[in-house]
């Protein structure tokens, strides 16, 4: 009785891993022969999800290059694709004022030693990369310069092509 036991549980157990692991596998391996249809749907669900993978580590990869873009040229970039290769347009010197003034802006004469005028400046920037163009308001400083650091960046005209992707934004965000 015993060894026909024994015989039945070892034929089960052939049967199972036939059943539940050899016949599965070689269904997966060769499903294409049996079932195309099936087969090509999991072509597609795979390169679905391999599609998404990429397109996520891309989204990381443009967040990364914004911030060290943000970063090394201190946010004199383009707000359209977010290229640091500008070429200036036009600046505009805005209307000189005293460092210490008075209330109707003329200059503070107690501080007279130590007082000097200061300027705004505009600059408008074409991106060489996209054709977008930027416009760069620079801090007040008694020597303009474009070569100073700036205080905002706004989206003066978009890229005339709509192939490059508008990742760059105004610099402080406008939008809230
Ligand atoms: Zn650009």
């Amino acid at each position: 009785m015993d060894t026909f036991i024994n015989l039945f549980i070892f034929f089960l157990t052939i049967y199972a891993i036939f059943k539940f692991i050899i016949n599965p596998f070689f269904r997966w391996l060769f499903l294409p022969f049996f079932d195309p249809i099936a087969a090509a749907e999991r072509k597609q669900k795979r390169e679905a999800r391999f599609k998404k993978l990429k397109d996520e580590l891309a989204l990381i990869e443009e967040k990364k290059l914004i911030e060290d873009n943000e970063r090394i040229y201190d946010h004199k970039l383009c707000a359209y694709c977010h290229s640091y290769s500008l070429t200036k347009l036009e600046e505009k010197v805005g209307e000189a004022f005293w460092r210490y003034a008075n209330l109707n802006g003329s200059q503070d004469m107690r501080r007279r030693n130590i007082n000097y005028q200061l300027a705004g400046l505009l600059a408008d920037h074409r991106c060489r990369d996209c054709g977008a163009i930027t416009l760069f308001s620079y801090y007040a400083s008694d020597s303009p310069s474009t070569d100073a650091p700036i205080f905002s960046r706004l989206l003066l005209k978009d890229s005339p092509n709509e192939n490059i992707k508008k990742i760059g934004y105004n610099w402080p965000s406008t939008d809230d």
